[in-house]
């Protein structure tokens, strides 16, 4: 290889590897450092220190799924979707959750929360009359269409109906939706508070809210809109609150939000041991680009995110590797929704081995099978890194992360 890379710390590829079940949790806090934008981070911090087998911790759960008090269709489907083994979070919430407890979930993507909070309050559908019951939001639109995905999938033959209600895209469609009563409301919260003044959406049947990747929510400034939508719904009813973080923003909306909560909390450590770091040492940004491209050609690259800083960045970027012969897609805040869609497809379906994205518009993404993630531009923060990389080695696969760096002189 003529890129010269330095490797800290191991991987450990030596996990059991196996259909679509969860092996590990393991405990441990993040590093938190969400610093001002442009803090030189020491390359160091990008790569976590080897983890030995010893180490590992492979959580068992107490639960199989069919010990879940689910109705025959719903076990039907989760066995549809491959689903072997209850995953930490969905081991210890579904109970708490079917019992109407509000729930504080500590966890990642990639940990299986959608499923820990979509199959009870399935089954605690039954009966229901009133419609909207569920109001689910989300910070990103991507994020919302996975659970909403998700949701037809686990729904099916059940006779309940979800509208999704993101920014982006055409409300003529969203507006005929709801007109239909569906039972689940999932949604981001711009577009959720306008249908809201537009009294297209009420609020007043709702049982149950859940507000995921909370943490995410007030990053992006979604607090005032967050506040005005749960204000609006009754106080009776069950909260659930998915969150990687607590931080005293975080516990002043629980506070505001839940009653009694439990808290869950299964967070993965710092950062994922199945994914391999290494750093590339690269002189300017022709020269990353040489490096990068080189890089691609090599077999091994089959599914590919690259991240970059600015949207525009990530268009030139994803421009030049077209006009090398590598086809890549992009994702950015200035593409429309359905482009971003198309894009994302495109990606998941392996059409194209190669993405490029800003860290915003890749946030909460769910993309199976990421072999490698690329660094482009240097993270912000060391959030930002874990959040990154966290997009390869999921559900018990392995993954490598390079992250390019200034030539150390
Ligand atoms: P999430 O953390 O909800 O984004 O889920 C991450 C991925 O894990 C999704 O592709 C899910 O379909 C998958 N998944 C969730 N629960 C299980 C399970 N019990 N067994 C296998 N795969 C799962």
């Amino acid at each position: 290889m003529a890129y010269e890379q330095r490797r800290f710390g191991g991987s450990n590829n030596s996990r059991p590897q196996g259909g679509r079940s969860f092996g590990g949790n393991r405990g441990g806090s993040r590093g938190g450092n969400r610093g001002p934008a442009k803090k030189y981070i020491h390359p160091s911090k990008f790569i976590n220190k080897a983890v030995t087998k010893a180490d590992e911790v492979i959580y068992i759960p107490k639960n199989k799924f069919a010990d879940f008090p689910f109705g025959n269709q719903l076990h039907h489907n989760i066995s549809k979707k491959g689903y072997e083994l209850p995953s930490a979070i969905q081991d210890q919430t579904i109970p708490l959750i079917l019992e109407g407890k509000d729930v504080i979930g500590l966890a990642n993507t990639g940990t299986g929360k959608t499923a820990a909070f979509l199959l009870p309050i399935i089954e605690r559908q039954s009966g229901v009359s009133l419609r909207p019951s569920v109001l689910i939001i989300a910070p990103t639109r991507e994020l919302a269409q996975q659970i909403d995905e998700q949701f037809r999938e686990f729904a099916q033959g059940l006779d309940l109906y979800s509208a999704l209600i993101v920014g982006g895209v055409n409300v003529d469609r969203q507006i005929r939706d709801l007109k239909r009563r569906p039972h689940f409301i999932i949604g981001t919260p711009g577009r959720l508070k306008d249908l809201m003044n537009r009294r297209l959406i009420r609020l007043e049947s709702i049982t149950t809210l859940v507000l995921d990747e909370a943490d995410r929510m007030l990053d992006m400034g979604f607090l005032p809109d967050i506040r005005t939508i749960v204000n609006d719904m009754p106080a009776d009813r069950q909260t659930l609150f998915f969150s990687a973080t607590i931080t005293p923003d975080i516990q002043g909306l629980v506070h505001a939000f839940l009653r009694d909560p439990v808290t869950v909390s299964v967070r993965t450590s710092e950062t994922n041991e199945h994914v391999e770091q290494t750093v590339i040492e690269a002189r300017d940004k022709n020269h990353k680009i040489e490096l990068l491209t080189e890089m691609l050609r090599g077999d091994d690259y089959d599914k590919v995110l690259i991240f970059g800083e600015t949207k525009f960045g990530v268009q030139r970027l994803s421009d030049h590797l077209d006009n090398s012969g590598i086809p890549s897609v992009a994702i950015h805040g200035n593409k429309n929704q359905s482009q971003r869609q198309r894009a994302l497809k495109q990606f998941k379906d392996q059409r194209v081995r190669v993405m490029v994205a800003t860290d915003v518009a890749a946030r909460g993404l769910d993309i199976p099978n990421v072999s490698h993630v690329i660094n482009f531009d240097t993270p912000q923060t060391y959030e930002d890194y874990i959040h990154r990389i966290g997009r390869t080695g999921r559900g018990g696969a392995s993954g490598k992360a390079h992250t390019f760096i200034d030539i150390q002189r």
